[in-house]
């Protein structure tokens, strides 16, 4: 089957008319891969990762992008802007230029990994770089967007979250069944509103009766919804849930009390050592950010929070490609450096038994 993509795959539960321009990058139908390696770490029965980073401009971002753009053009817009720790720029440049439309993207300055920089610049949007942080530079396109004819596609667009919520209905069609539990980090906090919505959105059209209890995970550095209070100069490691007050902080709640989860904090460490892990025991090379929801479940693991039948859905948001910065500074120490020899060449990899 040739996959249409989210507006017309998922088009009969989305917020879409006649009118609306039938956009495509093909986003959506991302991997559910199963763990081979993790799941016993983890003590639970089946883990499985949703791979967003398999979208076209490698994250999540994109299912919401193609859905808050197509409904931008339809209204007759022609620019979109976004505040953005990275993703949201990358996703919007593109699909802002996929619908023939202008794109302003105002990201917090040295605070967004190359990658995703890269992206935006590429797609020939208007880079704004903030001296400050993302909570500032939503506020300032909050008010733009209000004032002059300019459409917002943060999260805060409702847009956005419908497009978001399809990875919940493929979760479902792929599993067969809803997870016991479903990890996420949680930056802005669009995303896990989305995937509970979405949930909600199978119960009520009766494809289940289960829902799953969400486990929402931010940065140490950067957890409001943890401490209760937005935190003033968040700081991580994880430039992409480096965010101080939450956009969708009742949405988040919602999730994670309706569903009888929870929302908790990981260190720094955990989250690159879960990145680490990713890439060497399963093949999945993510971005720090995204490994956030293996480090909770690894955390939760070591407080005897699983029972070992459970099924868990750990989602991944963003390629690793994006940040590769963060990635050769783990690692750099690890690359040889070898003369154009190869007796030393054969030597330094302890080869025997010569055909
Ligand atoms: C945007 C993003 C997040 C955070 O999602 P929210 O909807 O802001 O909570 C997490 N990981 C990656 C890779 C992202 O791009």
């Amino acid at each position: 089957m040739r996959w249409p993509g989210i507006l017309e795959y998922f088009g009969e539960y989305l917020p879409i008319t006649d009118k609306t321009p039938q956009i495509t990058l093909q986003e959506g139908n991302t991997p559910l891969i199963r763990s081979y390696h993790l799941a016993k770490r983890c003590g639970v029965g089946s883990l499985y990762f949703k791979f967003e980073g398999m979208n076209p401009t490698g994250s999540f971002k994109d299912r919401g992008m193609v859905v808050a753009v197509a409904k931008a053009k339809e209204a007759g817009q022609n620019i979109v802007m976004c505040a953005s720790t990275g993703n949201t720029s990358a996703s919007a440049a593109a699909y802002a230029k996929r619908a023939g439309m202008q794109c302003v993207v105002l990201v917090p300055e040295g605070k967004i990994a190359l990658g995703k920089l890269s992206q935006a610049l590429m797609h020939g949007a208007r880079v704004l770089a903030l001296e400050g942080n993302f909570d500032q530079a939503l506020s300032i396109v909050r008010e733009i967007t209000s004032r002059y004819p300019v459409a917002l596609v943060n999260s805060i667009n409702p847009h956005r979250i419908e497009g978001q919520k399809t990875a919940s209905f493929e979760i479902e069609e792929w599993l067969g069944d809803i997870p016991d539990y479903l990890a996420l980090p949680v930056g802005n906090a669009g995303n896990i509103t989305a995937y509970w919505k979405g949930f909600k959105e199978l119960i009520s059209r009766g494809k289940t009766r289960k829902l799953p209890k969400m486990l929402g995970f931010q940065a140490q550095g950067a957890c409001p919804l943890v401490l209760g209070k937005p935190v003033e100069n968040p700081q991580t490691v994880a430039t992409a849930i480096r965010i101080g007050n939450p956009a969708s902080w009742k949405g988040a709640i919602a999730a994670r009390d309706e569903s009888g989860g929870l929302i908790e904090a990981v260190s720094d460490e955990e989250i690159l050592s879960a990145q680490r892990l990713l890439a060497e025991e399963e093949g999945i090379f993510v971005e720090p950010a995204s490994a956030a929801s293996l480090a909770g479940v690894l955390k939760k693991q070591r407080e005897g929070f699983f029972r070992g039948h459970e099924t868990v859905v750990c989602v991944l948001t963003g390629h690793g490609l994006k940040d590769p910065d963060i990635a050769i500074k783990q690692c750099n120490d690890r690359i040889e450096r070898v003369k154009p020899s190869l007796e030393e060449i054969v030597a330094l990899l302890n080869l025997e038994g010569e055909k």
